[in-house]
């Protein structure tokens, strides 16, 4: 049984389209996969139109950039009302200021001589596509700056370079009751990742708990045996749900699709309290679900 809920698509920062990466998961012998693009429902609809062809279960999501004090954390949201007002209204402000963020990052990086256009990165976003960081790369990628996106990272896209410039994006808080009143379920992704400034404290985590935080992605690429143990540790002390998943790009990154599954009965119980849209498809029986034949 293989669930994977924490996917990228083009329609973020992701290099597959949505359909390829449904396709892709049911090639890999997933289950269920979640699209979990960046501040954006873009890519649901191309999502479940292949979910339903490729006979897999889709959880449309949402990977919500939240940020408080110049740290940055992600909000995992599933099942949300995409109509939401409170919800579309602050996804619509983060990706407006996404795109303006990225064009003080390349006036930046350009100005210190690093060979970048802002065009030469919108050339890189597909239409309707959430612009991220990831894009600069692409562009530098393109023109052989760089021989991928990690090194582009590494050398200027990082969260403490020089370049870093940070967009409009909620407070955890904040986006954990906008998820929850839109109906979604809300698990806090990668929560303890050491690659990056934004890895949470147990104070914000019981603040997110406190807000309705449903759970922990303890089971994540970025996590190291002690950020997991850190992460099923608090979930336990907080009674809260927890998932596995891989955190696909596409080429855009190692993860592969199912590198890390969530457990059904985990699935089954974010399905049991969601209530904005439906999981498209069928989810499969957790052992131990029904009767037994
Ligand atoms: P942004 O949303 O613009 O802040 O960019 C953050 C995104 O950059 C993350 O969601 C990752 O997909 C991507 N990212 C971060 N570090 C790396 C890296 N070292 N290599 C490739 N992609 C990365
Ligand atoms: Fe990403
Ligand atoms: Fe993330
Ligand atoms: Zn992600």
């Amino acid at each position: 049984m293989g669930i994977d809920l924490h996917t990228h698509s083009s329609a973020s920062d992701g290099t597959d389209t949505p359909a390829a990466l449904v396709e892709a998961a049911a090639a890999a012998g997933l289950d269920v996969v979640a699209l979990t693009d960046h501040d954006t429902t873009e890519g649901w609809e191309q999502a479940a139109a292949a979910a339903r062809r490729c006979g897999i279960a889709l959880v449309p999501g949402i990977e919500i950039t939240c940020e408080r004090g110049g740290r940055s954390s992600h909000l995992l949201a599933y099942l949300p009302d995409p109509q939401d007002p409170s919800l579309a209204a602050s996804l619509e402000r983060s990706r407006t200021s996404r795109a303006g963020r990225l064009e003080r990052m390349v006036a930046q990086l350009a100005a210190d001589g690093i060979p970048v256009t802002y065009a030469e990165v919108l050339a890189n976003v597909p239409p309707g596509a959430t612009p991220g960081r990831p894009h600069i790369a692409d562009a530098l990628v393109a023109s052989g700056v760089v021989a991928h996106r990690d090194e582009a990272f590494a050398r200027w896209l990082h969260d403490s370079s020089p370049y870093y410039v940070p967009h409009v994006a909620p407070d955890p808080v904040e986006a954990v009751r906008l998820v929850r009143a839109a109906g979604g379920v809300a698990v806090l992704a990668h929560p303890f990742s050491a690659a990056r400034s934004g890895s949470a404290t147990d104070e914000l985590v019981a603040e997110l708990v406190s807000a309705g935080l449903d759970g922990l992605e303890a089971h994540h690429p970025d996590h190291d045996p002690a950020a997991r143990a850190r992460a099923l540790a608090l979930a336990a002390r907080f009674g809260l749900l927890v998932t596995g998943s891989s955190d696909y790009h596409g080429t855009g990154k190692a993860n592969r699709l199912g590198e890390q599954t969530t457990e059904p009965d985990v699935l089954a119980e974010i399905d049991r309290r969601a209530q904005g849209v439906s999981v498209v498809g069928r989810l499969p029986h957790s052992p131990g679900d029904g009767p037994s034949e």
